[in-house]
């Protein structure tokens, strides 16, 4: 243990509820010296094709972070021992062009990746997700990706426009982010445009593992269909539509039976020890949330597991 680690406010001296809100109620810092992983927030949502209102999401992320306690008795570690974390804040997207909320995202995770810091980046819209593997595959070369989604988000255009929350990971393969061969999609369900949906994916060689095959097939082994899959220097990137709406209701465009919160979280805890370089957890609309705000908790936690699982 690290006595100089960067500690959540201890729950036995402030009250849960107290203090402005930050991830876990870690230290709010700009100063990245010394920072392992840096949590960021992307308030931005002008990638959205129906209902808006994600660039709510990092705040009430935040807010429903208060209660998650420190060790993780499943991965059996204690991330803050290990880990020296911040809440990094937010960055700063022009809300009206998707091309400067780009240019500003692209620069403060660079930042935080030019600083040696690992980015765990609540959204904000899916289509986030671009300019930050912009910034991780520049540092680390051509990354592997596990995707938890309904949807595809290969898809080319959107009423003529190349950038929006369907179409992020053709433009990651088009520029060269992400090598097809190691990048897979798990819990894809719903209707779909057609069957030529799927070309770009036979053409690049990404692997969809889809929801029938995760509820046949079971968690042990989508675990380790996504170790065989995920290899060298790894993002994730998890759509919390992946997960069924009676779960996660706070969403813009929700697909019914999908993931329950238990098997997301079983997930995110299998990719510990994987090379990862970061990753987000994006589409939380708290507008649309249910009772309990359970899908800004749920949230919460893949960020608190996605933590855990960063430590070596
Ligand atoms: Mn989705
Ligand atoms: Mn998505």
């Amino acid at each position: 243990m690290t006595a100089m680690n960067n500690q959540p406010r201890p729950s036995f001296k402030s009250p849960r509820f107290a203090q402005p809100a930050t991830f876990m109620r870690l230290p709010h810092t700009d100063d990245l010296a010394g920072i392992d992983v840096a949590i960021v927030g992307v308030p931005y949502d002008g990638g959205t094709s129906y209902r808006p209102g994600a660039r709510l999401g990092p705040r009430e992320v935040r807010h429903q972070s208060s209660l998650i306690r420190t060790y993780n008795a499943f991965q059996k570690v204690a991330p803050f021992d290990r880990l020296n974390v911040a809440d990094a804040g937010d960055v700063d997207p022009p809300p009206v062009s998707i091309e400067k909320a780009y240019d500003a995202i692209e620069a403060r995770i660079g930042q935080i990746a030019g600083a040696g810091a690992r980015p765990i980046v609540v959204g904000g819209d899916h289509s986030i997700t671009l300019p930050i593997l912009r910034a991780l595959a520049r540092r680390h070369g051509r990354l592997a990706l596990v995707q938890f989604d309904a949807h595809i988000d290969t898809w080319d255009e959107y009423f003529g426009g190349k950038y929006f929350h369907g179409t992020m990971f053709r433009r990651a393969i088009e520029e060269g982010l992400v090598d097809g061969r190691r990048f897979v999609q798990v819990g894809i369900r719903g209707p779909m445009y057609g069957e030529d949906d799927f070309d770009f994916h036979r053409e690049h060689g990404i692997t969809v593992i889809d929801i029938d095959q995760v509820k046949d097939r079971g968690i042990a082994w989508t675990i380790d269909e996504i170790r065989r899959i995920v290899t060298g220097p790894a993002y994730m990137t998890f759509d919390i539509d992946g997960v069924d709406p009676a779960f996660a209701p706070g969403t813009g465009t929700p697909e019914v039976g999908g993931l329950t919160s238990h098997e997301a979280i079983r997930l995110v805890r299998g990719l510990r020890g994987l090379s990862l370089v970061g990753g987000d957890i994006v589409e939380v609309a708290p507008l649309f949330d249910g009772p309990g705000q359970i899908t800004a908790v749920l949230a919460a936690n893949v960020m608190f597991e996605f933590l855990c699982a960063l430590v070596r």
